[in-house]
């Protein structure tokens, strides 16, 4: 049984433990490659391996189409995960222990889940004899857990007509979302785009011991983090939002608050905790300033402090406007400070494509009674590089009833990571039905 493979596949690429911490010798993604190169080579199938730094491997498997004006499809998986604190678990974290129907372990839905599944998926298409007229390939990436430097964004710069395919399907999306007209699945058509800024902050050297009137960087800078986090960016209601506001079929007072512009932000204080940020991000450019290094000595008055702000981006907002958004919440602060940005734009792919399509007619036969939303993903994926390089890239996979998007999203990157084997089978049935229907 498929499933089995699945599970089997998936216990494997838990334990190798490609934990990805940021440096670039860590990951190690290439035990994970040659799993994957085994599994696949015994069922005959040839792969490419790229390796642009030591132990950061990828993996790439191709079903050649017949013709070559035929669209292609690519399924994409990561193989690094991100650290553990194992003190927070209940299980060992890279186990791969399965109770009670679930496999632990850290990976099991950011997203060694979909790695496995496509890999499966893949080669028993190759091992039926499959020969579609439009190209099918499988992409095992390192490195997407740190910006993608030696993973997707190096084979797109650097390798692109190994990997580059007119769709992509990765991470995430695909739990199921009950509504009053049935289940919905969430696709993720766009993600938010970084901002990422570090300001630095000046002031006056002095002695600690004399402070009256001193021009201090430390309570500079307190007032800069007071201001930023009490600013209030607008409120933007967006395509992706409102048609999943729309297909989500809410009570009409919820869908009222969360598609007004005006009421929205006084609306999420009544929202559950993980509810409301959720929503908040969805609709606003957000700020969060999360490093300050600042001072010297006890008996030193700081002179410089840096602050590290992350900041999220919406669909559509250039660089100058997301600038002169933190000028604005930095007031008549803003030429005390130093700002150096890297501008990371957000991208989008459209909703009416033959892959959208696709995907609605196999999971309507998959999920009795579903039906597709857009959705925005608040963080970020490798579908951005394939976005810019052309590609319609979505994100989904599908999960049973047993993993509601709650119990998704408290696991992703948390502790007591785990996924139900019935998901692995649905998704597994997923990319093959997809592969078919779109490729043949
Ligand atoms: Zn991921």
């Amino acid at each position: 049984m498929l499933e089995d493979e699945t599970t089997d596949l998936l216990q494997q690429l838990i334990q190798n433990a490609c934990v990805n911490d940021g440096r670039v010798e860590s990951g190690a993604e290439i035990r994970s490659v040659d799993l994957l190169q085994q599994y696949l080579g015994s069922a005959g199938l040839d792969v490419e391996r790229y390796e642009p730094r030591p132990g950061r491997a990828s993996l790439v498997a191709r079903i050649e189409g017949s013709d070559p004006e035929a669209k292609s499809l690519l399924l994409m998986g990561h193989t690094d995960v991100v650290p553990v604190n194992a003190d927070g678990w209940s299980r060992e974290p890279f186990s791969g222990d399965i109770v009670d129907g679930f496999v632990w372990g850290r990976g099991a839905v950011d997203m060694l889940n979909i790695t496995a599944s496509q890999a499966v998926a893949f080669r028993n298409l190759a091992q039926s004899g499959f020969r579609p007229k439009g190209t099918l390939i499988y992409l095992a990436v390192a490195d997407e857990e740190a910006l993608g430097t030696w993973g997707a964004k190096y084979l797109v710069e650097h390798e692109r007509d190994a990997v580059y395919a007119d769709y992509v399907l990765t991470e995430s999306g695909g739990y199921q979302m009950p509504t009053p007209e049935g289940i919905r699945l969430p696709v993720l058509t766009a993600e938010k785009g970084t901002f990422w800024s570090k300001l630095r902050i000046g002031g006056t050297p002095g002695h600690g011991s004399q402070p009256f009137r001193t021009d201090n960087a430390v309570v500079t800078a307190s007032e800069v983090v007071r201001r930023i986090h009490a600013y209030r960016p607008q409120t933007q209601i967006q395509d992706v939002w409102r048609q999943f506001v729309e297909g989500m079929h809410y009570p009409p007072e919820i869908a009222g608050a969360f598609l007004d512009p005006e009421g929205l932000h006084d609306a999420l204080a009544e929202l559950p905790l993980g509810m409301s940020r959720l929503v908040h991000a969805c609709t606003h450019t957000t700020f969060s300033p999360n490093v300050m290094h600042g001072g010297t000595k006890t008996n030193v008055i700081p002179d410089t402090v840096e602050l590290e702000v992350d900041i999220r981006t919406l669909p559509g907002q250039t660089g100058e406007e997301v600038r002169a958004m933190l000028d604005d919440a930095l007031g008549d602060l803003a030429d005390r400070v130093e700002i150096e940005s890297n501008n990371d734009p957000s991208t989008e792919s459209p909703v009416d494509t033959p892959l959208w399509d696709s995907l609605a007619r196999v999971t309507g036969r998959l999920v009795e009674g579903s039906a597709l939303v857009p959705f925005l993903m608040v963080g970020g994926t490798d579908n951005r590089f394939f976005r810019r390089a052309g590609s319609v890239g979505y994100g989904f996979a599908l999960f049973s009833r047993r993993l509601s998007f709650e119990d998704y999203a408290t696991m992703f990157h948390g502790n007591d990571e785990r996924v139900d084997v019935e998901s692995l089978g649905l998704s597994e049935e997923l990319w093959e039905a997809v592969a078919r229907d779109l490729l043949e």
